[in-house]
């Protein structure tokens, strides 16, 4: 962009020639020399090339990630009666999905997208298990979201096994494709060395909503150092930036994927 502006302002002037205007037969007063309105030509037009560069610049930091005009839905698994999965020190679940979906939440809005939460408070939705799950797919569904992120935590027998794992219903490529973009930046986010790819996963809330949807499992509270490091503010932020960032991309993938027009390639 800098360098533009100089070349433009580089261009020889041109010859001093005064241009006397009462001479040329216009009446006025004014006696500009050609150097003068060169210069001022140039001047407008490094200027307007500047704005215009600038314009792009600022156009493309501005999409970049953006989720302007996105309805996501965001669930935090378990709740009530249901505390989920229990890490050794007594971490429930239910408690970490909740801290973890509100901090998402802060994310997504600051990508500019609309936010609705199934549950704000450490209650189940239901009186039974059924209850507390239908009224769950009817949240998402009466609200139109674009996209579903259910938030989980894992358990395992095995204390060893650790990550983020990403979980979309067999069959839906937008899932699978939404899966496998949050799960490479969970991935990016992760300390551990080994990476995952998303998975399949026999789900009622994927199966039951329009809602391209996922299930994030976001590490196992059966690992010691994992369960800790679940607990950790700082590392959920980082997670809650890691599933917007993976959002974001499959949004940002989606309208590559659909022309101008609206109709699919
Ligand atoms: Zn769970």
């Amino acid at each position: 962009m800098f360098f533009r502006i100089y070349i433009l302002l580089r261009i020889p002037a041109g010859e001093e020639a005064v241009v006397d205007l009462e001479k040329a037969g216009v009446s006025g007063i004014m006696r500009l020399s050609i150097k003068r309105i060169l210069f001022i030509v140039l001047l407008l037009a490094a200027v307007l090339t500047g704005a215009a560069l600038l314009g792009d610049a600022v156009s493309v930091f501005g999409l970049q990630g953006s989720l302007k005009g996105r309805l996501v839905a965001l669930d935090a698994g378990h709740g009530g009666a249901d505390g989920g999965a229990e890490g050794k020190n007594g971490v429930k679940e239910a408690e970490l999905n909740l801290t973890l979906a509100k901090k998402l939440r802060e994310e997504l809005i600051a990508r500019g997208a609309g936010v609705v939460l199934t549950r704000e408070g450490m209650d189940a939705l239901g009186d039974t298990k059924l209850e507390d799950m239908a009224r769950r797919r009817d949240i998402v569904k009466d609200s139109g979201a674009d996209c579903l992120v259910s938030i989980h935590m894992n358990k395992f027998f095995d204390t060893q096994v650790c990550g983020p794992q990403v979980f979309y219903m067999a069959g839906s490529e937008a899932g699978k494709r939404l899966a496998e973009c949050i799960q490479a930046r969970l991935n990016e986010a992760a300390p551990q060395q080994k990476k995952r790819i998303a998975l399949t996963g026999d789900y009622y809330l994927l199966k039951s909503v329009e809602a391209t949807a996922v299930i994030v499992e976001c590490g196992f509270l059966s690992n010691p150092q994992e369960e800790n490091l679940l607990q950790s503010s700082s590392y959920q932020t980082k997670l809650a930036k890691a599933i917007a960032g993976g959002i974001s991309d499959f949004v940002s993938g989606e309208a590559e994927r659909i022309p101008p027009d609206g109709s699919e390639e």
